[in-house]
């Protein structure tokens, strides 16, 4: 949600009439898009902002933003402990950066503007995408549930849902461009259709994004296990560019986790859904997010996690070790687990996931997966001399191309016939075929565009880099 709330503020700020930093050059504007969700934002938030207090004294003209969860939070207080930010806003109105920072810049004074509620759904916004080849596309924003780990209820507020028009208008377009998969987003895409009265709209959605041409990956993210009925599955399994993943956040496996956790579904239920899922797509992968430690988690709760692990099979987890967050129910519940328990029970659950995983993986050795090539996804690449991508399922491929081979551009399709499984990825050095996409196409065009341009300039800044030279007029952000 906040990657793609990242490329909403690059559209705006690019619409404004800035422009990209330069990599290692220091920005005109900063802009920080916190997530309070992760552990430790306010320690992160405001060792960034004193690091580049030096910065800003020594550079005249440089403005500082702060937007997201945490300003959301914190509201005036960031520009109280941090009196050199120059704007500070919220969750529900991104749209007004632009216009924060000239008036910042015309009175000389810090603007802070947090909104309660939704000000224009963010899709309408422009957007700057960093992929041309896969896309999110926002179902909904906000949440309805109040699971007493999460923050996000308050800061992003009830949730809202987009008409079913204007997100198929938003595919067809990015279809149109060459973008070949999308990530239907929500953070909770199963209650999507609660607001305009229809319990079966995310499955029709998912149906009508099968005819959209050119479209041949969709995904979502995140599903609900309360709110999830049959009819997604049903249109997970009939429309054959929804791709059969399927990431279902567990949490905990213990009925009495669940039910302090404030999720309002049981172990039972889960492992149903996930009975029904690989009854009608034997081949699905299914990830999750697993918290371990909530408060007043016995061993035995914990091993009522490790059982539905086993059960679940999954192919890949989340795993997190609770922690407090702050403004969270959960924050004040009295009987939390000491950290070294957390730890122990942590360790074992990341055991016991990566054999299960490894054990997923090696079933798909000998088999031939189509494989969406992307940029930075692996690492070691350089030094293996392999390429990187996404298999259908989601799984993490890295394969080899043959000499005499095209080399693959990020967001072409190659088959290549999977020869050893890791717990976490796939290696493929039997290569098949490659397919050069409209999406490649797009990719490539790219590279061909300039990396920057001269004047106003947005990007993330180096600290301590070389001082920037004069610009050509303009300021410059990031
Ligand atoms: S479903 Fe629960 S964890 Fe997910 S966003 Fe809503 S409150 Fe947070």
């Amino acid at each position: 949600m906040n990657v793609h709330d990242s490329e909403r503020l690059r559209g705006l700020l690019e619409d404004a009439g800035y422009v990209r930093a330069p990599e290692g050059d220091e920005a005109d504007v900063v802009v920080f898009n916190t997530c309070a969700v992760r552990e430790n934002a306010d320690n992160k938030l405001y060792g960034n902002l004193g690091h580049l207090a030096p910065v800003k004294a020594r550079k005249p003209g440089m403005q500082i933003a702060v937007g997201g969860c945490l300003a959301q939070k914190d509201k005036a207080s960031i520009t109280r402990k941090a009196p050199w930010v120059d704007v500070v806003f919220g969750t529900h109105n991104i749209g007004s950066l632009p216009v924060l920072l000239e008036r910042a810049r015309v009175e000389q004074e810090s603007q802070v503007e947090i909104l309660e509620s939704l000000d224009v759904f963010p899709s309408t916004l422009p957007t700057r995408r960093e992929s041309p080849y896969s896309a999110w596309v926002s179902v909904s924003v906000g949440c309805n549930n109040t699971c007493t780990f999460c923050i996000v209820p308050a800061l992003r507020g009830r949730e809202k849902d987009r008409r079913p028009g204007e997100i198929l208008a938003e595919v067809e377009a990015l279809a149109a461009e060459g973008v070949l998969e999308v990530t239907l987003l929500g953070q909770n895409v199963n209650s999507y259709g609660v607001e305009f009265g229809d319990r079966y709209a995310f499955s029709k959605l998912l149906r009508a994004c099968g005819s959209v041409d050119g479209l041949e990956r969709v995904r979502f993210t995140s599903p609900h296990p309360r709110d999830f009925t049959a009819d997604v599955i049903e249109a997970m399994a009939e429309t054959p560019n929804v791709m059969h993943s399927l990431h279902m956040p567990l949490q905990s496996g213990s009925d009495a986790v669940l039910k302090a956790m404030r999720r309002s579904y049981r172990r039972d239920r889960y492992l149903k859904i996930i009975e029904d899922v690989r009854a009608a797509m034997p081949d699905a992968a299914i990830t999750t997010d697993i918290i371990v430690g909530f408060p007043g988690e016995t061993e035995a709760d914990f091993q009522g996690t490790l059982d539905v692990v086993r059960e679940a099979r999954f192919a890949g987890a989340f795993t997190f070790q609770y922690s407090k967050r702050p403004g969270t129910p959960a924050e004040s519940m009295e009987n939390q687990v000491p950290r070294e328990v957390v730890q122990e029970r942590y360790e074992r659950l990341v055991a016991l996931q990566d054999d299960m995983a490894w054990a997923e993986n090696k079933q798909l050795v000998g088999q031939s997966v189509e494989v969406l090539v992307a940029e930075g996804e692996g690492r070691k690449d350089a030094s293996t001399r392999r390429l990187s991508g996404r298999a259908r399922d989601n799984r993490l491929v890295h394969f080899a191309v043959p000499e005499g081979v095209e080399t693959p551009r990020p967001g072409d399709l190659a088959t290549v016939e999977v020869t050893y499984a890791a717990p976490h990825h796939l290696v493929a050095d039997t290569f098949g075929n490659l397919r050069r996409t409209r999406a490649g196409d797009a990719w490539a065009r790219t590279q061909d565009e300039p990396t920057t341009s001269p004047g106003v300039m947005l990007g993330m800044p180096t600290l301590g880099a070389k001082p920037l030279e004069p610009t050509t007029g303009g300021c410059q952000i990031g």
